[in-house]
């Protein structure tokens, strides 16, 4: 086989080359502030903006650079991220009324999302193109229309069906069979979006400590004691705000917090690759609506034009726990040419990869627990969630009104013996591999 790589090639994110960053903090951290919050991603910003406009003294650390978290390095697609379990499997769960709550919510999470972009003023390349979902046959086109004709009575969901004879009108690929248009999605640049989130945090006196990692925490009365590469603070509320990131500390003579998170989430590496820059035609063929794109395989495939409309953008899950730019390149690669066989000849110059958090239950978790406030475990949808889910719990420390959420009163658990490290998911991911092929 030859090297899918081009002599250009970059292990890093396609987003990060060419994004100006904000200059973060520098020095040492104030000896305390009113909230200090673990993690810049989407959430931790959020929070952290929202807490500023508030009139609290804001201090977010995070153990990268910026921008080095999933917030930086995703798809960009966003959406109402409708539940992985569907209707069906939500009220199985949680019964009829907390299965529409958590659906509807999708929806309200994605109208406050881009009124939050508009409001804000942010340029992060946002379109609000739609997304192609494609099926293998008829029976699964019946089986998702109809679904998305009960979501459409019961929360105002919007589609279309895209028959067999019509989907090159969606895509140029023979890959699948027909398909549906999720008429609520779009796309963003994700760097951008981070990058403005950040600036608007050190315009407003906020700290933003990136390579700064929290290495320990501990409580005394209302005190949090934060411990991090940088120097130690001390601050009236604690956020964490780490995704799939969250680990457990290793130090500190108390028995550290963090633990109290890292073995409810079961973190996935998702990859990406960027081809190089393809004629303007080819992508107006392939992608005639600029949409976002994605199948029904078990193992997610996801995939769009870049917002300049150059370049194809392709991810899945990676081939284990580690950033791997060249397997998963060439994995990435092979997926992305049985999709649009007309792209084997083309080479990548980008591929990267990052880290999403999974929950026992599939659904996203916020809350206050042993004194520390958190929003996590988005399930490989989080560019939508997080935000709105950021600023929910920026209410909820405030002690706003209409603060509360769908998610607030789930039950976030853990499983007996998990102790963070999904051993097991190598396993699960190539059987759902294998029944990916057989079809
Ligand atoms: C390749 C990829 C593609 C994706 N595509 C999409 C998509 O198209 N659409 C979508 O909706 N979602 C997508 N996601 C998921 C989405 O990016 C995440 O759900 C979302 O960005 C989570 O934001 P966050 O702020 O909670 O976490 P993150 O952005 O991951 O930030 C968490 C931060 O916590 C920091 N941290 C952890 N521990 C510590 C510590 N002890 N001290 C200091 N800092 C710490 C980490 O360094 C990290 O930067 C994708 C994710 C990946 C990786």
């Amino acid at each position: 086989m030859h090297s899918p790589f081009s002599t250009n090639f970059q292990p890093i994110p396609y987003w990060h080359d060419g994004v100006k960053m904000p200059r973060t903090s520098a020095g040492k951290p104030p000896k305390s502030v009113d909230i200090c919050i673990i993690g810049a991603g989407y959430t931790g910003l959020t929070i952290g903006l929202e807490l500023l406009r508030a009139g609290k003294s804001v201090a977010i650390f995070d153990a990268m650079k910026l921008g080095h978290g999933a917030s930086g390095k995703n798809g960009g697609m966003i959406g109402p991220s409708l539940h992985k379990l569907g209707l069906t499997g939500l009220t199985k769960i949680y019964g009829q009324a907390k299965a529409h709550d958590i659906l509807q919510e999708g929806i309200h999470a994605i109208e406050y999302f881009k009124k939050f972009i508009e409001q804000e003023n942010i340029d992060c390349d946002l379109a609000m193109t739609g997304r192609f979902r494609g099926v293998n046959n008829q029976q699964d086109l019946d089986n998702l229309a109809s679904e998305c004709e009960t979501l459409s009575k019961l929360i105002g969901f919007q589609y279309k069906v895209v028959s067999h004879q019509d989907i090159h009108t969606e895509i140029g690929s023979d890959h699948y069979h027909s398909g549906v248009v999720y008429g609520l999605d779009g796309g963003l640049h994700p760097q951008k979006l981070v990058a403005a989130l950040a600036k608007k945090i050190l315009d407003l006196g906020g700290y933003i400590f990136e390579q700064s990692r929290v290495t320990n925490i501990s409580q005394t009365k209302l005190i949090h004691h934060v411990e991090t590469a940088k120097g130690n603070l001390q601050a009236g509320e604690l956020v964490m705000a780490t995704n799939g990131y969250t680990k457990k500390f290793s130090t500190g003579a108390q028995k550290p917090k963090f633990s109290a998170f890292y073995n409810k989430l079961l973190p996935i590496t998702s990859a990406m690759i960027a081809t190089e820059t393809l004629p303007e035609a080819v992508i107006n063929k392939l992608f005639p609506k600029r949409r976002m794109h994605g199948g029904n395989h078990r193992l997610v495939q996801y995939y769009r034009p870049s917002p300049d409309g150059k370049r194809v953008l392709f991810g899945a899950r990676g081939v284990d726990f580690f950033d791997r730019a060249n397997i998963n390149g060439k994995n990435l690669k092979s997926l992305l040419d049985k999709i649009f066989p007309e792209l084997q000849p083309i080479k990548i110059d980008y591929s990267w990869s990052g880290k999403v958090a999974y929950t026992f239950d599939h659904v996203p978790h916020i809350g206050k627990q042993d004194g520390i406030y958190y929003a996590m475990g988005y399930c490989g949808s989080g560019v939508t969630r997080s935000v709105y889910l950021g600023k929910k719990l920026s209410m909820q420390i405030l002690g706003q009104e209409d603060s509360q959420t769908s998610f607030d009163d789930l039950n976030f658990q853990s499983k007996p013996f998990y102790n963070g490290s999904p051993w097991f998911l190598p396993i699960v991911l190539k059987w759902h591999g294998f029944l990916d092929r057989r079809g």
